[in-house]
């Protein structure tokens, strides 16, 4: 097996941040006017962790691609993180959204879009109650509340290097067998192990453990791990999921943000889940704020007996924009149009395409890593088995590793998430973006290991 020369990682990494400023005058430019009233010259502090020495400012998208203010063109695998899924300013959604503005934003009141909203999404998931929030952490947060309130207990449980969004009671990772607030998290108010249990992915043992007092109000998963590379579940890990979460009465929430990339009803209809709630933001509404959360009857049920009419504005849940009539509009368009049926049946074989040019020069080269697929998602991590959970997946974490090959990549006109090496197909991705990523990997692997 081949290991990489850190030295030589170095080195290149040094030749591609100067060869980046180099060709990136006017996003240079651009970054040091922003700074006078934004630190590191960014509107939201994640964006400084792009592998370059300053982000590149964009000037527009088109599809799959962005062009930066410099005039350079991108692939872009990360489509927003997931936000644009649906391919940057997809045209169908762009109409009726350009119709909703001109006929109002919001309005403390609904609008016939919600319910063929309400009737897509139960049908999709398989659940017959929905709520619109803002954005996917706020769904979680949301969701999280109602079970706190429907079930009496305090406590939530979560699986760790889960990511779930800004939600104060997930940033929590095992840090020598120890709970602990996660390393970054900005202010917890207090120590996130006060409110959440954390075990390891797959473990169904420590579930079991973790849910027999009966004091967790609630499962918050992602059906398989997408934020610290893809974990998989294990064959029968959902089922112990449901059957275990049923017998200590704990109210099993799915969070489909990333996962809807396994099919018009995300991991959840694709393997045939019944979680209790279910929550997604992100892509829903085309890059338009917009997230929902679903729940069954039993879940609606408890929650009539407990929020009278006069609390309900008050309630913790929901905000003055949430529901508001652009984001359905965006959101009924978006499943009507985009993120249907048919575009899936293009966007996963794109998906297994990456993964076979990467796994072919990951063969050619001996290289210890591994990469795998999760529906129109693909990843690769550096290490030899896919993990297990993660734990086992946060070990393997390089990072001057990615940010070379992230830098390399951008120089060459390819954009992965810079959070990890994911790769995300959308409806508007091509066949020769998926080859120009393959070709590039290659030679990113031939400049690491010297051999060509
Ligand atoms: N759930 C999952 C699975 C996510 O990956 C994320 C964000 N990466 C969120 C929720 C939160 O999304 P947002 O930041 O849009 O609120």
């Amino acid at each position: 097996m081949v290991t990489i020369d850190r030295a030589r990682l170095h080195r290149l990494l040094k030749l591609e941040e100067d060869s980046f400023i180099e060709s990136h005058q006017r996003s240079l430019e651009l970054t040091e006017k922003a700074k006078i009233n934004m630190p590191s010259g960014v509107p939201m502090n994640w964006m400084t962790k792009w592998a370059s020495p300053y982000p590149i400012f964009i000037h527009k998208a088109e599809g799959s691609h962005l062009i930066d203010v410099d005039g350079h063109r991108y692939v872009d695998f990360c489509l927003g993180d997931t936000g644009a899924m649906t391919g940057h300013s997809p045209a169908a959604a762009i109409e009726a959204i350009i119709d909703q503005l001109r006929r109002g934003i919001t309005f403390m009141c609904p609008t016939e879009d919600c319910i063929w909203v309400g009737k897509e999404l139960s049908q999709r998931f398989n659940l017959p109650f929905w709520q619109i929030a803002l954005s996917a952490t706020d769904a979680n947060r949301f969701a999280i509340r109602i079970a706190r309130q429907i079930t009496g207990r305090k406590n939530i449980l979560v699986f760790n290097w889960c990511y779930h969004g800004s939600v104060d009671e997930t940033l929590i990772t095992i840090e020598n067998g120890i709970p602990s607030p996660r390393k970054g998290n900005i202010g917890p108010a207090i120590n996130p192990a006060n409110t959440t249990r954390v075990i390891e992915f797959n473990d169904t043992d420590a579930l079991h453990k973790a849910l027999s007092p009966r004091d967790i109000a609630c499962v918050l998963a992602e059906p398989a791990l997408t934020n610290i590379g893809i974990v998989h579940p294990e064959p029968s890990f959902h089922d112990a999921l449901r059957t275990i979460t049923h017998e200590t009465e704990t109210i099993l929430i799915i969070d489909e943000t990333h996962t809807i990339c396994c099919g018009p009803g995300g991991y959840t209809q694709a393997h045939g889940l019944k979680p209790d709630m279910l929550t997604i933001g992100k892509p829903i509404a085309s890059g338009v704020p917009a997230a929902t959360y679903g729940f069954n009857h039993k879940v609606a049920e408890m929650m009539g007996k407990n929020c009278a009419a006069e609390d309900s504005d008050t309630s913790g849940v929901g905000g003055t924009l949430s529901g508001n009539a652009l984001s359905i509009t965006a959101m009924r368009a978006t499943l009507e149009k985009i993120l249907t049926a048919e575009a899936y049946k293009e966007m996963i074989p794109l998906a297994k395409r990456f993964v076979d040019g990467v796994s072919s020069v990951i063969k050619d080269y001996k290289l210890p890593w591994n990469v795998t697929q999760l529906g129109a998602r693909a990843e690769y991590w550096f290490r030899l088995e896919p993990a297990r959970n993660g734990g086992e997946a946060a070990a393997a974490i390089d990072f001057e590793l990615d940010r070379y090959m992230h830098l390399f990549a951008m120089n060459n006109g390819i954009l992965m998430t810079p959070f990890h090496n994911m790769a995300l197909m959308s409806p508007s991705t091509t066949e020769d973006d998926i080859d120009h990523h393959t070709r590039i990997f290659r030679k990113c692997v031939e400049n690491l290991t010297g051999v060509s």
